[in-house]
């Protein structure tokens, strides 16, 4: 068997029921437990909703960017008038 080639593989779940670790298989792409041989989804441990609130967080911080650079820009126009 060859060595196969550096891929892309996330950090290993453990298995829901028994807890082992679960076996990457690149066929499915999906993780899967050897001992039970079930499908383990791994657990999304990033919260949608703070994410969300980030999102909207950053698009209030640009826009406030670009007021205060629009606002220099009209007073510097204004003292050179
Ligand atoms: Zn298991």
């Amino acid at each position: 068997m060859q060595p196969q080639p550096q891929q892309f593989v996330p950090p290993s779940p453990a298995c829901t029921r028994c807890g082992r670790f679960a076996t990457w298989y690149a066929q499915t792409a999906q993780w899967g437990c050897d001992h039970c041989q079930v499908p383990v989804v791994p657990l999304q441990p990033v919260d949608t909703g703070s994410q969300a609130g980030m999102i909207v967080l950053k698009i209030f911080l640009f826009i406030l960017m670009v007021g205060v650079i629009v606002a220099i820009k009209v007073g510097i126009r204004g003292a050179f008038r």
